[in-house]
């Protein structure tokens, strides 16, 4: 599907740190494909609060539309750079045709992943055996090693797995679980299954507890222990950290339908505008220019009786990169625990029932923020605490926007055990070293 917003935003996302709430609960905004009998989907990726889940970057739900009002589905050619789009209905039919020559039906239970890396054009048109349309329109981000990719499309239709304990089932379109595994390639780790749940049913479902997780409810409605539901159209998300994902189906009488999403955390800052997935603004207006040059960056889609899409106009101002909201108090070990910013006094404190226990200390130098100090008082030694201040410190540090030095080794050593701040370190240098020396007045 192409996104035929008259004027979409330009975005620049990134992923967020994990909240402790035990689910954050995403609800979709109403977005009009265009059209004078324009479809409408219900949006959930991206938004302010939460622009990516792995590298999943972007959630359509649509329907179910009856297509004699809506029109159905009738996308005119239109090009993709930078990511991966993956098709899933749950009713009705759709002819995709693309740049690479690809000539397929999208049906319900079957996935169609189409990669557009460098870059690919395609048209999506419901046949006219199809009444009722109904499904999720899905990109995946590119990681920037992969962002140039050759064109690509790949069809799959996964076997149902039995939910444990009679509770369902599950069709893995990408990614494993259950022992189920999808054939179909990645670029990132990712994980995509529909689920259904049956009435009553509830569900605890093995998954990699590094990876984030996201709920998107198609029909019936989905409950989390501590009592978070969700309704359909919304979308349920899980901080990496959990080794099962456990929902329940609150109803008596009626099925659940979700559509599962996961992968570790993307890590990486990208600009989404119109169809294309790029590194800078930059890149996305030379997309935007080639397109309209009829460049062979994109192809041609042979087949489709009409003209090309053109590309909206791009907004008159380099947008802003957009900021995450700061994370909430960081969970464990336990909920008396709380990290705070003591920016006075220039460092991150722990506190436990109240008491400072340990403090990591930092100078900014710039958009720099060095970290040169930690510690923890000896009467809460053994606990894990600075491991929890130290992540939600960095954790901070990422959601400012933000670069961290480590010149305190414990902050080095956690930074040689976990990877998701890689992106976001810079080299204790011989200058920055001198510059705190200086600064410290030592
Ligand atoms: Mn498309």
């Amino acid at each position: 599907m192409s996104n035929t917003e008259v004027h979409p935003p330009e975005v620049l996302c990134t992923s967020s740190p994990g909240s402790s709430a035990p689910v954050e609960i995403l609800t979709p905004r109403s977005v009009p494909l265009g059209g004078p009998r324009a479809m409408t989907v219900r949006r959930t990726l991206p938004q302010r609060a939460r622009s990516l889940i792995g590298a999943w970057c972007f959630a359509d739900h649509y329907g179910p539309d009856d297509v004699a009002e809506t029109g159905g589905m009738d996308v005119a050619p239109h090009p993709h750079i930078g990511l991966q789009t993956v098709s899933w209905l749950f009713t009705g039919e759709i002819e995709h045709r693309d740049s690479l020559g690809s000539h397929a039906m999208v049906r319900p239970g079957e996935i169609n992943l189409m990669t557009g890396g460098h870059g690919i054009a395609h048209t999506e048109v419901s046949t006219p055996s199809t009444t009722v349309l109904h499904g999720v329109q899905l990109w995946v981000a590119l990681p920037a090693e992969h962002r140039d990719a050759p064109r690509d499309f790949r069809h799959h239709v996964p076997e149902p797995v039995a939910l444990p304990g009679g509770a369902g089932e599950a069709r893995v379109f990408l990614g494993a679980l259950l022992g189920s595994v999808s054939p179909v390639p990645t670029f990132t780790p990712l994980l995509g299954a529909e689920l259904i749940l049956a009435p009553g049913a509830t569900v605890s479902l093995p998954v990699d507890e590094t990876y984030e997780h996201g709920l998107l409810l198609d029909t019936g409605a989905l409950t989390f222990p501590g009592g978070n539901r969700l309704a359909p159209a919304e979308l349920g998300y899980l901080a990496p950290g959990h080794a099962t994902v456990d929902i329940a189906n609150p109803s008596a009488d009626e099925s659940a339908r979700v559509i599962l999403l996961g992968g570790p955390p993307f890590g990486e800052e990208i600009v989404m505008w119109w169809n294309f997935v790029g590194r800078s603004h930059d890149e996305i207006a030379e997309a935007r220019t080639a397109w309209e040059a009829h460049s062979d960056r994109f192809g041609v889609v042979e087949g489709y009786p009409g003209d090309r899409l053109p590309a909206p106009t791009l907004p008159n101002i380099r947008l802003q990169p957009r900021r995450n909201p700061v994370p909430q108090t960081p969970p464990a070990p336990d909920e008396t625990t709380q990290v705070r910013l003591a920016a006075e006094a220039h460092r991150y404190e722990i506190l436990v029932e109240g008491a400072v226990a340990g403090f990591t200390e930092f100078r900014d130098h710039g958009a720099q923020r060095v970290f040169f100090h930690t510690v923890v008082e000896d009467a809460y030694a053994g606990r894990g605490l600075a491991s929890v201040l130290v992540r939600e410190a960095l954790n901070h540090v990422r959601s400012s926007g933000m670069h961290l030095v480590p010149i305190c080794p414990y902050v080095a050593k956690y930074l040689t055990k976990h990877d998701g701040f890689r992106d976001i370190t810079d080299e204790a240098t011989p200058g920055i070293r001198s510059w705190l020396k200086a600064e410290l007045g030592s």
